[in-house]
């Protein structure tokens, strides 16, 4: 059963029992805008409690807001009764809420035109804050007085500036009034939601016009973590990043002012990436500025290629080209992986001589030395020195270790 069959049901159940239930918010604006489906949210009269006695398995995600999510076929639906939000303290989420009975006062609490809409299970429409307008002139506009609406809550300024990246939306001149004026709230917001808000933007498909707000409202220089990459971010906007997978655009980003990786370490470690992510991107980093000029497969030493691999020397040559150049080259993955195929040894075969073998060889302990040994013999075999087979090596070994008693 598709998302909207699955909502559906838990509508009907809801109906059935004298309750309203809509779907509603995100979900109703990426129905009508016709864009993949991520989550359910339903809104209804009936009250959490009553809700919970309905469906076989429920979670109560965020009773106190009204939230459970009731799990159908393996999918969490979100079900929230109609409710609105009071006592925003320091611009951050509201201290209480109270529950009501009508739709319209439950999306009055939502922030922008296009995500106060609800739909049906016949998929009618019930707009009241011109959504529908808003999502046709692809224009993000609040509920209601923008200055009030920023007032309450400062996240909408992040989300505001996410949605413009994610749809491709400006904003109206108002809200950016509303958002300049509001900036420095966005401090008291916790940094692990500013900080998702700009992941999103990271994974969007329109990041030119997140930064391009961003730096229109001055947060960029004024708010943190982004003024750690004030500079950073003016550099970047004269590249498309839309073409740029995310490790890439995070790597441009960060290295944009080689002068500043102060700013750009800081900027990272303030945000609540993955470790594998934030190993990726350091790493990304860490080749940008030891092969800043490398533009060219051919720029790479065998040695080099070796040790990046497929996906690094991908990004590493994309950037450098992109900062030279403006554009991107033309090289994919395929070509890079044929290089890597072409070389004299394969990471995943080896050496044909291994340490013990060396150690054996030459009678003596293992120790540091065989590291080094063996990135000179790899070395030597990508340079075409010595073939990669075990006589050979050892021959080539011998030698490497005459050479050395003789200097010493
Ligand atoms: P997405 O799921 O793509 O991030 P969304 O609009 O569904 O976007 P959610 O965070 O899932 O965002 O929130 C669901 C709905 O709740 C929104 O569409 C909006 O109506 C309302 N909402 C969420 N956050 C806020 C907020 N900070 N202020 C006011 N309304 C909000
Ligand atoms: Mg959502």
């Amino acid at each position: 059963m598709n998302l909207f069959e699955l909502g559906k049901n838990v509508i009907l159940v809801l109906e059935e029992h004298g309750h309203q239930a809509y779907f509603v918010g995100g979900f109703v604006r990426d129905v009508l805008l016709d864009r993949p489906i991520q989550d359910i949210d339903i809104c209804t009269s009936a009250l959490p409690d009553e809700v919970i006695t309905l469906f076989e398995h429920v979670i109560p995600t965020g009773i106190q807001h009204g939230t459970v999510t009731v799990m159908i076929e393996g999918a969490p639906i979100e079900v929230t009764t109609f409710r609105t939000e009071e006592g925003y303290l320091d611009h951050r989420r509201p201290s209480s809420v109270s529950f009501v009975t009508s739709l319209k006062e439950d999306l009055l609490r939502r922030d922008f035109s296009m995500n106060a809409m609800a739909m049906d299970k016949d998929r009618n429409i019930y707009d009241y804050f011109q959504g529908s307008e808003a999502l046709e002139n692809k224009v993000i506009t609040t509920v209601g007085q923008a200055f009030e609406r920023f007032s309450e809550d400062a996240l909408r300024i992040m989300r505001a500036i996410r949605f413009s990246a994610q749809l491709g939306f400006t904003i109206s001149e108002d809200v950016i009034h509303s958002m300049i004026h509001f900036r420095e709230s966005l401090e008291l917001v916790a940094i692990e939601r500013t900080a998702a808000e700009w992941m999103k933007i990271m994974d969007s498909p329109y990041p030119n016009q997140a930064i391009h707000y961003l730096i229109q409202t001055k947060i960029h220089q004024e708010v943190y973590p982004f003024r750690c990459i004030a500079r950073q971010l003016e550099l970047v906007q004269k590249f498309s990043l839309s073409g740029l997978e995310p490790i890439e655009r995070w790597g441009l980003l960060l290295t944009a002012e080689e002068q500043d990786m102060d700013g750009a370490y800081s900027f990272l470690a303030s945000l609540t990436l993955t470790k594998k992510m934030k190993n990726q991107v350091l790493l990304l980093v860490e080749n940008l500025l030891r092969y800043p000029t490398i533009t060219l497969l051919q720029d790479l030493s065998a040695f080099e290629l070796y040790h990046l691999g497929v996906e690094n020397t991908f990004h590493l040559i994309r950037i450098n080209h992109l900062k030279t150049n403006g554009t991107l080259p033309n090289l994919s993955k395929q070509v890079v992986q044929e290089g890597i195929m072409k070389l004299p040894l394969k990471k995943e075969t080896g050496l044909a001589l291994k340490g013990h073998e060396m150690a054996l060889y030459l009678q003596k302990e293992p120790g540091k030395w065989i590291g080094e040994t063996i990135e000179s013999l790899i070395r030597a075999v990508l340079e075409g020195k010595v073939s990669n087979n075990q006589e050979e090596l050892l021959q080539y070994l011998t030698n490497l270790v005459k050479l050395e008693d003789e200097n010493e």
